[in-house]
């Protein structure tokens, strides 16, 4: 590379790779954390790479852990699992017995689903890993894809993280597949002969919680059939909130079709 050469994303993750830095892989158990680590992989050793789930517990799809676990130690990476001590039920219980005038649900402004449940436990398991070990160089990977939203095409795919980065520590946010289709995806897996967690066969489209706020009809759908105790107690914290889950503000039931 020259002085007037611009940096890609990739060329600034090896550097970070060749500084010994470690690879954080945040894997959902789904198809684009399965085609990122795919990916990684082509890159990076994968003794540099710390692969961590973060559990929803009841709330995700069951399997999602042990994909991403079996994934992870095929490759010969080291797995750990991040757990919130509340769950996303309990969350939205407890929103309704303190603020029953407010929406006990999360929604794309006020995603404590997110960020309670999956960002802060990751962060702190990382940072605990890292500081066991000594490690004092992390490039964190996510597999956000621009095709996704207009909100994730806007994202950087290198950036410092100034927050978790400290005067001892540096913190790297990568998008390895930001560029990445859904048949680039869906390539990059067979092409690898892996498997796509099972939910995937039965017509999903994403895998995470089996209901999400932001949940396409058919996936919802997929998750009240497979799943009907968790999707009657979902909906039966709806009728109690008075509020509904998804974004839509149409209720589980209407989505669906499914009766609880
Ligand atoms: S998958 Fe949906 S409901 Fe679950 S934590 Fe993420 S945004 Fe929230």
């Amino acid at each position: 590379m020259t002085l007037f050469d611009v940096a890609t994303p990739l060329d600034l993750a090896m550097q970070e790779r060749d500084a010994g830095a470690l690879f954080v892989l945040n894997h959902s158990g789904g198809k684009d954390s399965q085609a990122m680590l795919i990916e990684v992989l082509r890159h990076v050793p994968a003794a540099q790479i710390l692969v961590v789930h973060a559990t929803l517990g009841e709330s995700e799809w069951p399997g999602a852990l042990e994909h991403a676990q079996a994934q992870a130690e095929a490759a010969g990476c080291a797995f750990i699992v991040a757990e919130a001590g509340k769950t996303f039920l309990g969350m939205v219980e407890r929103r309704y017995q303190t603020r029953p005038e407010v929406p006990s649900w999360p929604s794309s402004s006020t995603r404590q689903c997110t960020s309670d449940l999956k960002r802060g436990p990751i962060t702190r398991e990382v940072r605990r890993y890292a500081t066991a070990r000594g490690i004092t160089r992390i490039v964190n990977c996510m597999g956000m894809r621009a095709q996704e939203s207009s909100a994730r095409a806007k994202k950087p795919a290198w950036a410092p993280h100034a927050e978790h980065g400290t005067a001892g520590r540096s913190w790297y946010d990568w998008l390895p597949i930001h560029d990445m289709s859904t048949a680039d995806v869906l390539r990059t897996v067979a092409d690898a002969d892996q498997q796509l967690h099972p939910a995937y066969a039965l017509g999903n489209d994403r895998l995470s919680c089996v209901f999400c706020l932001f949940g396409s009809a058919g996936d919802l759908r997929n998750g009240a059939q497979q799943n009907p105790e968790l999707y009657a107690r979902y909906v039966e914290m709806e009728r109690r909130t008075g509020y509904t889950l998804h974004m839509s503000r149409k209720s589980l039931e209407e989505i669906t079709g499914v009766p609880a």
